[in-house]
Formats: structure tokens, sequence, C-alpha cells
């Protein structure tokens, strides 16, 4: 018997609002529900002193994809905000990512020629790091580690970095060149407007209940559409019957500053290991605001517990192997299709958290 609506969608984060749009396309209805206020999952943005404020924590979009960066650039135009952080450890700053810049601030020295002499002379060889203060020591040399590494990484994980796996941190760069783009990727910027808007653009015409918990009523909900997709937790969607899915979170202390700029930047690392926080964010720079004041966040890292928002999914052996047996229990389901960062138990970026939504839609049977 045909329901309601062709499908409920369980999260408004960045993959279910994209599901729902493209569904729309189709000719298809959908129930978006989220159990927290607002939309947009963790891409929320809420302005403040008229800047939109990323209250989850700083989205610069990235793609080398263009047919993902002109998808979110026809619901809503992308400025160029070029990501350039930088690093503040005892008194100095520093830029980031490792570059020519960084290295005249931290050595004087100003040819690519005299840096590559110096890290080679800090490099402590290793072919085979286990753990991520080798790995770092053995690609950049013990300056750079421990200004600019290990305080961060530590504070980030709660964890010795001697106890962190080689895994968690990326391929450093290490560049000699003047250049202080963090990324490599051909598109970059953010929604002219907030992310706030481009969920909204994305809802458009779409029904949405906010404050409203899957597992509160979930057999009723369910009982709306044909098919449920689910983006929330996939530990809790089976009752955590293998066990709960590990995660680091962030908290955030949003502060509203009576001058014109703080810090001059979007963001700013807190690279020494007594500083509590690791990064403060000054929103305004992402759209290059003129606004008489200023909004900062702080970012605070932690252990995630109950009450938490679940941020950074802990990939060690043990939520591997749980995660797979939750995903085994997913693929017998047929009336139910999971997605996005928590159900999928994955860290993802924007595009391609977008990318993984598209391409579900194009599934038939669902
Ligand atoms: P979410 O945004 O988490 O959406 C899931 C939604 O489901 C949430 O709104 C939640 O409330 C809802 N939900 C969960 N359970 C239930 C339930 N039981 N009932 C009802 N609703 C429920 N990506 C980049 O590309 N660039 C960046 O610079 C960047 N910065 C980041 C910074 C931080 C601090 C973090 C944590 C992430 C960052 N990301 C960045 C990643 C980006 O946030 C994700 O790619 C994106 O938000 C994932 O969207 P999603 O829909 O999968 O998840």
């Amino acid at each position: 018997m045909k329901k309601k609506y062709d499908y409920l969608i369980v999260g408004a984060g960045l993959y279910g609002c994209v599901f729902a749009h493209e569904m729309k396309k189709q000719g298809k209805t959908s129930l978006v529900i989220d159990k927290r206020e607002h939309l947009g999952g963790n891409v929320y943005t809420e302005k403040m002193e008229g800047i939109n404020v990323h209250m989850y924590g700083p989205h610069i979009f990235h793609t080398n994809d263009k047919s993902i960066w002109d998808y979110v650039n026809s619901i809503v135009p992308f400025n160029r905000f070029t990501n350039s952080p930088l690093a503040f450890y005892q008194g100095k700053m520093f830029n980031l990512p490792f570059n020519m810049n960084t290295y005249t601030q931290l050595w004087g020295i100003l040819t690519p020629e005299e840096a590559k002499v110096k890290i080679a002379t800090q490099i402590v060889p290793n072919a085979n790091p286990k753990n991520l203060e080798e790995y770092a020591l053995s690609a950049v040399g013990r300056d750079i580690y421990e200004v600019l590494i290990k305080g961060y990484t530590e504070k980030q994980w709660g964890r010795k970095c001697k106890d962190l796996p080689v895994s968690i941190i990326k391929r450093l760069p290490v560049r000699f060149t003047y250049d202080n783009n963090y990324y490599n990727d051909a598109y970059q910027g953010v929604p002219i407007g907030g992310y706030t808007l481009l969920i909204e653009r994305l809802l458009d015409g779409i029904e949405v209940k906010l404050n409203t918990d899957f597992f509160a009523d979930k057999e009723q909900l369910q009982n709306l559409a044909n098919h449920t997709i689910y983006t929330g937790k996939i530990d809790q969607f089976y009752d955590y019957k293998f066990g709960k899915l590990a995660y680091r979170s962030v908290t955030f202390e949003h502060l509203i500053v009576q001058k014109k700029s703080y810090q001059g930047n979007a963001l700013v690392n807190y690279t020494d290991i007594n500083v509590p926080y690791t990064r403060i964010i000054e929103h305004k720079h992402f759209e290059f605001g003129n606004q008489p004041n200023t909004v900062i966040s702080k970012e605070f890292p932690k252990e995630s517990a109950a009450t938490d928002e679940p941020h950074y999914p802990i990939g060690d052996a043990i939520n591997k192997t749980r995660f797979a047996q939750y995903k085994k229990l997913t693929q017998e389901e047929k009336t139910i299709s999971f997605g996005g960062r928590l159900a999928e138990y994955k860290y993802y970026d924007m595009h391609q958290v977008i990318a993984s939504a598209l391409s579900k839609c194009k599934i038939k049977e669902i």
C-alpha cells in the first residue's frame, strides 16, 4: 500500500538534504526529520552580529571534482575563500601548511635549497615508523614536530603522539614554495550567505520536522513512508548490540568581541599543549566581512561522552570490527538505507558526503 511519503529521511545534514532535494526533482515526496532544533547538521551556520557563524566548527568546501563544485554553486553561489591557517606557539605566529614562510619564521632561512638542507639535518630517519611521533620526525624533523605538530595533535586526540597510529595524520605536506594555501584542490570556498542558506535551498518545498528523534517514535515514523534513509548513528540504530562505536568530540565556546578584527585570519591553531583549546575561529573572514564587531569560537577537543556530539570516528581495530558487524546487518534491510558520516562511521568531507548522497539517488531499488 502506498504510504504518505516515498521517503522518511532521518537527519537534516548534508547527506539527508541532498538526497531529499534530488528525489524531489524525480517527483518523489520526503519527510525530513531531525532531533536537533535546526537544519543542516554539522554544517549549520547561525547569524550573530551579521556574521555567519559556523556553529559546529569551521567548514571550508574544497574539491577537485568540478561536477560537485558546479552542483553546490547551482544551489547557492560560493565565494573563493582560500584556507591559509596560522599556528601560534609561545608568542610566535607561523604559516601553515609547512612552506617557505614557515621555514623563514622558524629558522630565518630564505631559499628552498637552504630549507631542504635544514630539514635534512632535523629528520630522524625511520623506514618503518610505528607511531605518529616516529613518522612525523622522519617526515619533517624535530623543530616542526615539536613546535607545530606535537602539542596540537596530543590535545586533539587526548593521547601522546607515541601512542597514536600513523594513520590518523594524512601525509604531511612539506612545500618548498611561499604558498599558504592549505588545500591542493582546484576549487574551494564557502557559500555566500552561509551553509544554512544552502541547506534551506536544498529543502525548498520539502516537509521538515525538527526536534523529532527517530527513536522516540520509530515504528510510527517509518510507517509514514515506503522507504527510510537513516543518517544517524549506526550503533544506536541496532541498539548498541555489538557495543558502542567510539568518537572523539569537540566543543565550542562562541564569543562576541567588540572590535573589528580579533586575529586577522579565519583560523589560528594553538599548538602549545598548555593552551586548552586547539584553535580559534574568527568567522567574519570566511566571507570577507566588514561588520563593526567580530565573533570568535574557541575549539576544545574532548573524549566523547553520551551527551556530546560525536565528531571524529576512532578508526582503531576494535571499532573497525564493531562497525563491520553493524554493516553486515544493514545489508539485510529491505526498506531502510544508510548513509552519511554517522551511519557509515566514517570521516567524510562535505564534497564526499554530497557525492555519496548523489550516487545513492541513482540506485533504482530505493
Ligand atoms: P550530519 O551533519 O551529522 O547530519 C546528521 C544529522 O542526523 C544531524 O543533524 C543529527 O542531528 C541527525 N540525527 C542523528 N540521529 C538522529 C535521530 N535519532 N533522529 C533524528 N535525527 C537524528 N568538511 C569539509 O569538507 N570541510 C571542512 O572544513 C570541514 N570541517 C569540519 C570541521 C569539524 C569540526 C567537523 C566535525 C567536520 C568537518 N567537516 C568538514 C565534515 C562535515 O561536517 C561533514 O562532511 C558533514 O557534516 C556530514 O554530513 P552528514 O549529513 O553525513 O552528517
